[in-house]
C-alpha cells in the first residue's frame, strides 16, 4: 500500500502506537482505516464494504450503528455523563445492570463488581481472590492455575493468566504465582494412542500433579474461558469441564469462568458456563455486555467470594480496589439497552438456529488441502491451516487472512487458525457470503 502524505494512514504511522502490530512493519506498510459501520458491514475511507467476521473484536454483538444504544448512550449522557460508585456512592444505571446481571447469571450468584475491560475483570478476580485468601487466614492459598493458550488480557497480573509466549516474552512475565496447565486441545496435545476419553483424563491428572507438586493449600484458584478464543478457538473435548471441575472441588479450588468471549450468547446459551456446564464462584464479562460501544467489564461473584471479602473490608475498614470508571453510567445504560436488545431480538435463539450452517460450512472446509482442522460452537469458530510450500509456522494465517480481507470478509488469523465469530445479528446469506469468500480463498492459495 502506498501511503499519501498527510493521509489519516500517514498521521497514524507517525503518532501512533498499535496493539498486537509490528510496529516497524506498520511504518511501512500503514494501517487499514476503517470509517464506518452498519449492521455486519464496516466500511473503509475508501468506501470499501466488508463483512465484520469477528465482530471487531469477538464483540459486537448487535452489529454496527444500532440506534438505539446511540439513543441511551445520549439519553445518559445528559443526565448524568458521570459518577462514581467509591465510598458509598451509586446511580441508577450501575444498580440497575447490577441486578440483570445477577437475575441472568447461569449459577447463583450474589454480587456484581464493575471493571472497564476484560483484563481488568480478570486482574481484579485474581486480587479478590488473594483479599478472599487472607480473609479466611490462608495467606498461602495464592497460586492461580490456567492454562496453555489460554487469553485472559494484557495487564501485569492478567497477562501472566494468559498462556500465550507474545504475551510474556520481553515483558518479563508471567508472575511466579500464576502456572499454566494442559491446553485442551486434543490434536495438538494428545500423546500417541490416546483416545479423547483418555486425553480428558490426563488432562485432569495434569492438573491434579500440578496441584499436588504445589501443594493444594497454595492454589486458590483455576482459570478458564469455556470456549478459548485468542488462542485459536479451542473447543474442549465432550467430559472436560466435569474432569477438571471434579479436581478443582477436590482440593478446595475456586472456579473463574472468563465469559469475556462466550457471554451473552456466542456458544448458543446465554453463557459458556451453560453450554459446558460449568460451576464457577467467579464469572467475568464484557465484550458482548456492551457490544464495545463502550467499555465495561463485570466480575458476579457467589457467596462463597463475597462473605469473606466483605468481613475483610469490615475488619480493614475497606475494599481497597476500584477504577474512576468502574460501573460508569454511560457505559452502564448502554450496556442495559444491549441487553435487552440480545433478549427481545433473541439473540441467542438466532446463534441456535444459524449455528448448524455455520459449523456445517466450516467443518466442509476441512476437505480442503490446504485445512488441517475446523473447531468450532454456537457463532464461533476457526479453520487451521496447513503450512506449506515457502511458509513456516504461523505466516500462512496473515497471509490468509489479508487474502479474504481483499474479498471483503474480515476473519483473524492466530497463528496458521482463521478464526470467525459474527455478530449474532448475522443471517444465513450473510454466513454464506463468509463461507463462499473463505473457500474462494482457499481455492486461490492451494
Ligand atoms: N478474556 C478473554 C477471554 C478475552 O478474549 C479477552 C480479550 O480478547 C480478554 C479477557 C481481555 O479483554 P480486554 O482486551 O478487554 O482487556
Amino acid at each position: 500500500m502506498t501511503v499519501q502524505p498527510n493521509s489519516v494512514e500517514a498521521r497514524d504511522q507517525a503518532y501512533q502506537l498499535h496493539s498486537y502490530t509490528n510496529a516497524r512493519a506498520l511504518e511501512r506498510d500503514g494501517a487499514l482505516v476503517i470509517d464506518r459501520g452498519e449492521g455486519v458491514y464496516v466500511y473503509d475511507n475508501n468506501g470499501k464494504r466488508y463483512i465484520e467476521a469477528m465482530s471487531g473484536l469477538w464483540s459486537v454483538a448487535v452489529g454496527f450503528g444500532e440506534q438505539r444504544l446511540v439513543d441511551a448512550a445520549v439519553r445518559q449522557m445528559s443526565i448524568l455523563p458521570y459518577y462514581h460508585t467509591f465510598t458509598g456512592r451509586t446511580h441508577g444505571p450501575s444498580v440497575d445492570l447490577a441486578a440483570k446481571l445477577i437475575q441472568m447469571a447461569p449459577v447463583p450468584m450474589s454480587k456484581v463488581y464493575f471493571t472497564n475491560s476484560g483484563s481488568e475483570a480478570n486482574d481484579t478476580a485474581m486480587k479478590i481472590v488473594w483479599y478472599r485468601s487472607n480473609a479466611l487466614g490462608k495467606p498461602e492459598k495464592k497460586k492461580i492455575i490456567s492454562r496453555v493458550k489460554g487469553y485472559h488480557g494484557v495487564t501485569i497480573a492478567s497477562a501472566s493468566l494468559t498462556g500465550l509466549p507474545n504475551n510474556h516474552r520481553s515483558f518479563d512475565l508471567p508472575l511466579s504465582n500464576v502456572l499454566h496447565t494442559t491446553c485442551p486441545h486434543y490434536r495438538v496435545f494428545a500423546q500417541e494412542g490416546e483416545t479423547e476419553e483418555d486425553f480428558v483424563a490426563r488432562c485432569a491428572r495434569d492438573l491434579e500433579d500440578l496441584i499436588l507438586k504445589e501443594g493444594p493449600e497454595t492454589v486458590a484458584a483455576f482459570i478458564g474461558e469455556p470456549v478459548m478464543g485468542a488462542g485459536g478457538v479451542i473447543v474442549p473435548p465432550a467430559g472436560y469441564w466435569n474432569a477438571i471441575q471434579a479436581v478443582l472441588r477436590k482440593y478446595d479450588i475456586l472456579l473463574i469462568a472468563d465469559e469475556v468471549i462466550c457471554g451473552f450468547g456466542r456458544t448458543g446459551e446465554m453463557f459458556g458456563t451453560t453450554t459446558f456446564g460449568l460451576q464457577p464462584d467467579i464469572i467475568t464479562v464484557s465484550k458482548q455486555l456492551s457490544s464495545s460501544y463502550q467499555p465495561i467489564s463485570a466480575l458476579l461473584i457467589n457467596e462463597r467470594v463475597y462473605a469473606p471479602l466483605a468481613d475483610e473490608s469490615a475488619k480493614i475498614g475497606t475494599f481497597g480496589h476500584g477504577f474512576t470508571a468502574s460501573g460508569h453510567p454511560v457505559a452502564a445504560a448502554v450496556a442495559l439497552e444491549n441487553l435487552a436488545i440480545i433478549e427481545e431480538r433473541d439473540l441467542v435463539g438466532n446463534v441456535r438456529e444459524l449455528s448448524s450452517l455455520f459449523i456445517k460450512r466450516l467443518k466442509a472446509l476441512e476437505a480442503h488441502p490446504l485445512a488441517v482442522e475446523a473447531r468450532g460452537v454456537g457463532l464461533i469458530g476457526a479453520l487451521e491451516l496447513h503450512p506449506r510450500d515457502g511458509f513456516t509456522a504461523g505466516q500462512l494465517g496473515p497471509k490468509f487472512a489479508a487474502l479474504m480481507l481483499d474479498k471483503g470478509v474480515i476473519g483473524r488469523a492466530i497463528g496458521d487458525s482463521i478464526a470467525l465469530c459474527p455478530p449474532l445479528i448475522v443471517d444465513e446469506q450473510q454466513i454464506n457470503t463468509i463461507f463462499d469468500t473463505f473457500e474462494a480463498s482457499l481455492d486461490a492459495f492451494a
